[in-house]
Formats: structure tokens, sequence, C-alpha cells
């Protein structure tokens, strides 16, 4: 029986409902003061279709397995600095709230620590990207700053919109040999996935360069695919557009497969997602690591490179999509404990419980639209907790964090308190020239 189903089934019953003082069920007598409700009560006046409509999505049926018990309330971050979470949505759409045209509905940053608690696995990870999409094919309002980078990924292949021909150039002051495998396809060891923000963003240049610099000094024969990558498309997915993410998707699978290499090093957490458990369902299966990984597997060559010190209290904030999405937890520590001179700290939330950066799911490009919901941006929370704990450095490596939390790190008020780091860029300071 369908829950609308029900309902209508109550109401028709209410009329003739009549309370009794004793019930023999079965054969089992089950009287007693704390059970006269030997059939169902109305429990709601209000419209659930959009709840059931919902809950038909493919992907969003787990909506309906809430049983309200606000285990998730406790971590989901954006109730840290709002009001929000898996709870708080079901309620909503109990009393008759429609997602699809709700603020709600692109909020949520999917970053797993409510499915991570929740005992009915009410699944946000697919609940919001099914409904989001099926709100953007309805053409419900969506916020322009999603949209627009949506527009620019489908036109130029990166959420900033800026030129294919541009994405290379990063690497002309690398100070070292970055091989352009759109140019001149030769085998190699190592395919390195280095992703729009490593590209384009002045900070993710930086980190870039560090990581082409690394890689020379521990003689890895590695190569990009130049101006012919495009966005992984995780993010897009994610966000609801399915359609820009296969389009993505497709094409950097086509460059992927016309290559000759071993292994596939990704620079960010979502294109290791996407790379690792998502293009797979598309034909594209590869051995990929995240950069983190690739590297603390080579800790007997990189240690001895690391040569200067790195005499600074350091903390670290764990990337959603590395962390919880996939359970890589050691491998950045493994990098930031070999630093020589390092004092590395933890947070308080850290590991499975690390605080989310803000930025997933689409949430990268939706600050403007979140300062009217929340009361505080995730970054900036999580700035608060690095200072709290005396931290010099943050480090991260993902490369959405590092301009996401350079910018909280000016709005808090901390400017020349915290620095903002990739992990990748300390491991470079320390290597000699
Ligand atoms: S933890 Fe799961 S079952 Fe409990 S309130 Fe949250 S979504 Fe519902
Ligand atoms: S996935 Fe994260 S942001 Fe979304 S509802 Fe769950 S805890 Fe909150």
């Amino acid at each position: 029986m369908t829950f609308k189903t029900m309902v209508r089934k109550e109401k028709e019953q209410k009329s003739s409902f009549v309370e009794k003082d004793s019930a023999i069920v079965d054969g089992i007598d089950i009287s007693g003061h704390w059970n006269k409700m030997y059939q169902p009560r109305e429990v709601m006046n209000y419209d659930v279709t959009p709840l059931e409509d919902l809950r038909a999505l493919p992907g969003a049926e787990s909506i309906g397995n809430c049983y309200q018990c606000a285990q998730c309330i406790g971590v989901c971050p954006i109730d840290n600095v709002g009001d929000y979470g898996p709870r708080k949505i079901y309620r909503k759409l109990q009393l008759g709230m429609d997602l699809l045209e709700s603020a709600d509905l692109w909020q949520c940053t999917t970053c797993m620590n409510c499915l991570r608690v929740c005992p009915k696995e009410v699944n946000m990870i697919d609940i919001m990207p099914a409904a989001r999409e099926k709100a953007i094919l309805d053409g419900k309002e969506v916020p322009a700053e999603l949209q627009e980078m949506f527009q620019n990924c489908a036109e130029y292949g990166n959420p900033m919109g800026e030129s294919p021909r541009k994405r290379a150039r990063w690497a002309k002051k690398a100070d070292v040999e970055v091989k352009d495998l759109s140019k001149n396809p030769e085998p190699v060891d190592v395919l390195w996935f280095v992703g729009d923000y490593y590209a384009y963003h002045g900070r993710g240049n930086d980190a870039a360069q560090a990581m082409a610099r690394v890689l020379t000094k521990l003689g890895v024969n590695f190569g990009t695919l130049g101006a012919e990558e495009r966005c992984d498309g995780d993010s897009q997915r994610l966000a609801g557009e399915k359609g820009l993410y296969e389009m993505l998707a497709e094409h950097n699978i086509e460059k992927f497969n016309s290559l000759e290499f071993k292994k596939m090093v990704v620079s960010g957490p979502h294109a290791y997602n996407a790379i690792k458990n998502e293009y797979p369902k598309m034909g594209g299966t590869y051995d990929v690591d995240h950069y983190t990984q690739f590297l603390s597997a080579m800790m007997d060559k990189l240690k001895p490179l690391m040569t200067k010190e790195f005499a600074k209290k350091v903390t670290f904030h764990d990337p959603c999509y590395l962390g919880r999405h996939n359970g890589e937890y050691e491998a950045p520590r493994t990098l930031l404990n070999a630093i020589p001179g390092i004092q590395f700290s933890e947070m308080f939330r850290n590991k499975e419980q690390g605080y989310c950066c803000g930025g997933g799911g689409g949430g990268m490009w939706l600050d403007g639209f979140m300062a009217d919901n929340i009361n505080e941006r995730l970054s900036e929370n999580r700035v608060k907790e690095a200072i709290a704990v005396g931290a010099e450095v943050l480090a991260v490596c993902c490369p959405y964090e590092v301009s996401r939390f350079e910018d909280a790190v000016k709005s808090t008020g901390n400017e020349g308190k915290l620095e903002v780091l990739d992990i990748i860029e300390i491991i470079d300071r320390c290597i000699e020239e």
C-alpha cells in the first residue's frame, strides 16, 4: 500500500473509528492502557503528493525510510551554521513541502556525514542528485550561480568559463618539462589528470607547478591531457546535471582510451571519486590514485628528497570526497608526518567526522545563494577551528579548498595568522632546488 493510499484509507476509516479497552489480535491479547490504538489513526492533513513524487524518483526512494531519530542533524555541517538536515527535510515533506521548489534542494553538499550515522540508510548522496535533476528537467528555479557554472562547463569544459586553449598554460612556469600528450601522445607511466582549479586558478597553478616539480624530482615518467582535458563532471552530476556530467565524462574517457599509460594520478578528490567510482559505469575503468596515495606509496624515495625544514604548526582538513566517500584518511597524514620539522595537530572534527568545507555537491558555486540561507560559511567555521588548535598552516589536498579557505581566512579577520597550503606545496618547499 502506498503512503498516499494509506493516508486516504485512514481518512475514510476515521468516521467509524471506535477505541476499545481490550483486543485480541491473532489470538494474542494486546490490551493495555499504552496500546489503545487498534486501528490506524489519521496522522496528517497535509498534501503529501510532493513526498510521494520524490520517493518515486529513481535514487530518491530512501527518503521514505526516515523515522525521525535525528542522528543526522547533529552531524550535518549545514545545520551547524543554519537549519538543515535529512530529518528536517523529511518533516517538511510530511507537512507538504515540495523539495523541488524549495531552497533546501540546493543546500546539501553531499558530504555524506548523515549517511554515516543514519540507521535507516537515508542516502542524500543519491536523493539530492535525483531531486535536482528532476527540478532542472521540470524547469524549476535553479540558483543563478549554478546555472552559470553549468553553462560554462557546457561551452568551455570548465566551471570558470576559461578557454580550453589556456588549460595547459600553468605548465610554462613549472620550471620542469610537463609532457602534453594531446600534442605528442607518447606512452607514459603516469597520466596526471590535472583538474580545473589546478589548471586555471592562480593558487591552483602554484600547486600544479609544485606537483610537476615533485613528480620530476621523483623521476616519474608522467604526462597530461593538456588542452584536451575537461572537467571531471562529478560536481555537476551531484548538482543534478547528469547530462552534462555524461558529456564531460565521455570526452575524458575517449581521450584516456586513446593514450598508453599504466596508472592515472588525480589532483583532486572529486576527480578521484568520478574516475574511480563513476567512470566505470560508462565503460572507463582505470587504475587511479589521488596524488596523496601515489606519493605516500613512494615514501622511500620522497623522504630523502625533503631536506629543508618546515617548522610550522600544521593542521589538516579531510576532504569529504577523499575521506568519507572513499575511505582515505591515512595517505595525506603519512605525507604530512614525513615533513621535516612539522608540528602536526588534528582538529576536533577529523577523519570520519571531518567537517565539510562547503564546496561539494555544487556548493563550490553557491556561496551567494548559501549566504541567504546560513549564518556562516562552512569554510569560515572550519578556519576558526584551525585557529582554535593553534595552527599556523591549514593543509589541504583538494583543489577547491585553497581558494575557499583563503577567502574564509580573510572574511574571519585571520589574515596573517593562518596560511592555507596544498600538501604538495609543502612537500615542494622541503625539496632542495
Ligand atoms: S538519521 Fe536517518 S532515520 Fe534518523 S532522522 Fe536522520 S535521516 Fe531520518
Ligand atoms: S550529506 Fe552532508 S550536507 Fe547533506 S544533509 Fe547529509 S550531512 Fe547535511
